[in-house]
């Protein structure tokens, strides 16, 4: 039996951690497979793709710069998750066909559902309106929250994902708000950081008194010691709870795994195993 073969996409691609996920998926799934990662030269990628499945691969995981594309060239076989985030981060194919789904969304809410936090009836304000906000907007409004306001340092992208979710999603344009980060008020469940200001050892321009001692700070950006700009902003103003974006990274990849395998692998203890892997450089 030849093992399954999988891979990820991207440029630069040195830093992925997927296929030491994946690989530990499949060893607690009993699944023999192959994972690679595909340096891709840009001007490649559609024709990668296209190799990759017609070589017998299984599935595909894209990750930067490729996820737009992706989305085009799996345009017609969408999931939903993928057409709300307007990128695709998992390929398949499926009756001769190439599908595209968006997993970081769902791996971003199972990894907060993870630490006991339930997003029912909650006040989540998100912040950043690129890529990876787009992407967690409808598992977060399908979540059951009670409201969501995205606000980003400029204005005019947060709400025009408002005017996009009012046009796409009209059931929840009651709960959706939008806007700069001068229009965030009062105290917040849930504040999720979508941004790179992490990444650029920046802090946010957030008013004094946004969390209480239950409010949960999520930075999507991880560091070894889950302790980012914005992770370490969240505390000083008191946040009780606070998570980097490493838990998010295992989840969406348990969810690309299922995707492919039709197999729930436990996150938990990959999620230990990465950990600890950072931590030790
Ligand atoms: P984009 O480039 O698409 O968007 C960047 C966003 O950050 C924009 O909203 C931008 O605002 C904002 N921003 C950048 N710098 C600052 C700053 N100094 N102050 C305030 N806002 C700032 O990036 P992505 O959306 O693709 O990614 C965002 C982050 O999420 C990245 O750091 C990435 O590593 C992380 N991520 C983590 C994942 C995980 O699995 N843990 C998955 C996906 C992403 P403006 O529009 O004003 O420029």
């Amino acid at each position: 039996n030849t093992p399954l073969h999988f891979a990820v996409m991207g440029n630069p691609i040195q830093h992925s951690y997927s296929p030491l996920l994946h690989s530990l998926f499949a060893k607690q799934a009993g699944l023999d497979i192959n994972y690679e990662k595909m340096l891709v030269p840009l001007e490649d990628f559609e024709s990668a793709v296209h190799t990759f499945f017609e070589q017998g691969g299984k599935g595909l995981n894209i990750t930067i710069p490729f996820k737009l594309r992706a989305h085009e060239l799996a345009r017609g076989n969408l999931s939903r998750r993928a057409q709300s985030a307007g990128s695709v981060n998992t390929l398949w194919m499926e009756e001769g066909q190439l599908h595209g789904c968006n997993t970081d969304g769902i791996g971003m809410v199972n990894d907060i559902r993870r630490q006991g936090i339930a997003l029912e009836g909650k006040k989540i304000l998100l912040l950043g309106a690129g890529g990876a906000a787009r992407g967690v907007i409808l598992p977060l409004l399908e979540s059951g929250c009670q409201q969501l306001q995205v606000v980003n340092r400029t204005a005019a992208k947060a709400t025009e994902l408002a005017r996009q979710c009012q046009t796409n999603l009209p059931q929840y344009a009651n709960i959706f708000r939008a806007g700069g980060f001068e229009h965030i008020q009062g105290q917040w469940d849930i504040v999720i950081n979508a941004t790179s200001s992490s990444l650029q050892h920046h802090t946010l321009p957030l008013p004094a008194g946004l969390f209480t001692q239950d409010s949960l700070a999520y930075d999507m950006v991880y560091t070894p010691d889950n302790n980012t700009p914005f992770l370490q902003q969240a505390r000083k103003d008191g946040a009780g709870i606070t998570s980097d974006g490493l838990g998010m990274l295992v989840y969406q990849g348990a969810e690309s795994f299922f995707i492919w395998n039709h197999i729930r692998v436990n996150p938990v203890p990959v999620l230990e195993t990465l950990r600890q892997q950072l931590i030790s450089g």
